[in-house]
């Protein structure tokens, strides 16, 4: 870029002394370096596309629009028009970089160094070079290089990074740490639980490389409009530089000059850059807030959502659990909660944590195997050399357990140990504090339709929609119940409208991935939520899938306008130089001057805020 500028700045000397040099014989040899000294470049790119098949790029307008002003005897336009659109080009990488940088901030989170502790010293490595299972050491101030669980001092770590939440987040022993984060406070040991290619911030920084990738329906049909759009316009030009004297028997030079006018604002880089730019903005924007949108077309589409389908457990309420009762039988309390803690010793689920907190004390892994999983209904587990049944009313059915149905209002989680039912557990959760303001502005944007979807019983469920003012939903489903559900949501709605659901990434992968934007909750552990969603909210509130919404509505109305703008200007000065009342000076403005407002406007995306 440096470069760039350089060039720039000795062609524009050169340009002046072309224009005002004592000796006027050699003006025009100022002009020609000058010309070629920012151009060569561009011609030679243009000779090279030409080779590869790509004709009728923007090189290959340019250069054949310069030529023929040298041909024609207009030699300061001929460098004029050179010298502008390398400025705009150079505007516009500016543009691109700025707003890539404003992604970039977010991944200012990479570490660059680990804390290694080996027999009891403190070593200096790269976080590659770190195991799982290794231990490391965070000091104050440091960022956390790996994904893994303190197991020595508690602390305040900034998250801000990673959910755009700015409220210290308070860890002790045994929670888990992401990478990425800052330590605040005190010095923790932490027990690496993933490599660092499998780590968060590895993830992250892959979703927003790759974000690019994922084009938006504007996108293509910018691409795929200047496919057409340029060889019709290099036809048109031709036409009107050799017809009109021909027919009317008049000179070609007033004629050429006006074609070559035509090529030059005919120019589409005005929407070839600012349309892919805006969208950038949009995610950029999204990014600083703590929601990662991995691509333009999940930010274009948002736009058109008329339903939004919710998962219940971690999206709508907090997903955690607070142990109400312990009803055992034949066994003592203290003794069914313990098992019930080991027994969800390997599983993620809300519900898992939530025991594990309850019982509170160190859980030693080597008793447990997990057999299996049922998902949507708990887990099958071997505790001790016992085989533990621990889950809902379907788990006990599918196992064939006689148990008594309990009419708690909390979800019941059933216990049987060795086929023998052994009591249960009611837990109670909470709804999330911006739950209702989440339904209500989704409803204000004009959402037609709020369902929830879950895996827990019909009371619970039904309580908690009323509470929200959700009037459909649908309870004890399975995940491939979940999945025939949207199904059948998908069916009902209209041709362009889509459906959203928003899940927290445990049971729900499959729904995720199936709906037409899937968006994960809270899921920065969660791998499977982070892969198949299409918007991942990095805090736990569901209040921003509306705000998503007005995001996209905003990008999308920054495109139409850049749109109309561009082609609007640019339709007026074709038109006008084809009749001759133009000079080429007003053809410079309507590509490069039009493409350097464009791309000022598309990047209002990037200073969007909530
Ligand atoms: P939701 O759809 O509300 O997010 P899930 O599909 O994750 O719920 O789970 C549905 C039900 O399955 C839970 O309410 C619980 O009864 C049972 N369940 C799921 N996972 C577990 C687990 N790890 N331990 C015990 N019960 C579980
Ligand atoms: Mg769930």
């Amino acid at each position: 870029m440096k470069i760039a500028c350089v060039e720039l700045g000795v062609s524009f000397c050169l340009f002046l002394l072309g224009l005002f040099f004592p000796v006027s014989e050699i003006r025009p040899l100022f002009i020609l370096f000058s010309y070629l000294f920012v151009g060569l470049g561009v011609l030679k790119e243009a000779v090279q596309n030409l080779f590869k098949g790509k004709i009728f790029d923007e090189n290959f307008l340019m250069t054949v629009a310069t030529i023929g002003a040298f041909c024609i005897g207009e030699y300061p336009e001929a460098a004029a028009i050179m010298l502008f659109y390398r400025l705009g080009e150079l505007f516009q990488d500016l543009a691109v970089s700025k707003s890539k940088n404003s992604i970039k901030a977010l991944m200012e989170l990479k570490p660059d160094k680990a804390f290694l502790l080996e027999d009891g010293k403190m070593k200096e490595v790269s976080p590659l070079q770190v195991q799982v299972g290794d231990i490391i050491v965070i000091k104050p101030g440091e960022k956390v290089p790996l994904d893994g669980k303190i197991i020595e001092g508690s602390t305040y770590l900034n998250t801000v990074n990673l959910t755009g939440e700015s409220t210290p987040l308070e860890v002790s022993k045994g929670d888990t740490v992401l990478s990425g984060v800052v330590n605040l406070e005190e010095v923790i040991q932490v027990r690496v639980t993933r490599a660092y290619q499998e780590s968060t911030v590895q993830k992250i920084l892959e979703l927003v490389e790759h974000a690019n990738s994922k084009k938006s329906t504007s996108e293509t049909f910018i691409r795929k409009f200047s496919r057409y759009y340029t060889p019709i316009v290099v036809g048109s030009a031709f036409l009107l530089a050799v017809l009109p004297p021909l027919i009317l028997n008049q000179a070609f030079s007033p004629w050429i000059y006006r074609a070559l006018s035509f090529l030059v604002v005919s120019c589409p880089c005005a929407l070839v850059i600012s349309v892919p730019l805006s969208f950038f903005g949009g995610i950029g924007a999204a990014s600083r807030m703590g929601v990662l949108i991995k691509g333009s077309n999940a930010l274009e589409d948002i736009h058109k959502v008329s339903t939004v389908v919710f998962d219940k457990t971690g999206t709508l309420t907090e997903g955690v659990f607070e142990v109400q009762k312990i009803n055992a039988i034949g066994i003592p309390e203290e003794e069914l909660l313990k098992i019930a803690a080991y027994a969800e010793v390997f599983s993620n689920h809300p519900i898992a944590k939530s025991l594990r907190k309850a019982y509170g004390e160190k859980i030693d892994e080597k008793y447990v195997k997990e057999l299996k999983q049922y998902p949507g209904m708990g887990l099958k587990v071997l505790v001790d050399g016992k085989v533990v049944l621990i889950g809902n009313r379907a788990l006990m059915e599918e196992n064939h357990i006689t148990f008594v149905e309990e009419g708690d209002k909390g979800t019941i989680l059933y216990l049987a140990i060795d086929e023998e039912y052994r009591g249960n557990i009611v837990i109670a959760d909470r709804i999330k504090k911006d739950a209702k303001e989440a339904v209500n502005s989704l409803r204000k944007l004009g959402v037609e339709h709020i369902v929830v979807l879950t895996g827990d019983k019909e009371e619970i469920t039904s309580s908690i929609c009323q509470e929200l003012g959700i009037h459909t939903y649908y309870a004890s489903l399975l995940p491939n119940e979940k999945v025939e559900k949207v199904e059948i949501l998908r069916q009902k709605k209209k041709e362009d409208e889509k459906i959203l659901f928003a899940g927290d990434g445990m049971n729900d992968a499959p729904v995720l991935a199936l709906s037409d934007i899937g968006v994960a909750m809270g899921a920065i552990g969660s791998d499977a939520a982070l892969e198949s969603a299409d918007i991942v909210i990095m805090t736990d509130e569901p209040s921003k899938i509306a705000n998503v919404i007005k995001l996209s509505r905003k990008t999308l109305t920054i495109v139409k306008e850049n749109v109309i703008f561009a082609l609007g200007v640019k339709l007026i000065i074709l038109v006008a130089s084809a009749f001759g009342l133009t000079t080429m000076w007003f053809s410079v403005f309507g590509d490069v001057g039009v493409t350097i407002l464009a791309v000022l406007n598309a990047l209002r995306t990037m200073r969007m805020k909530w």
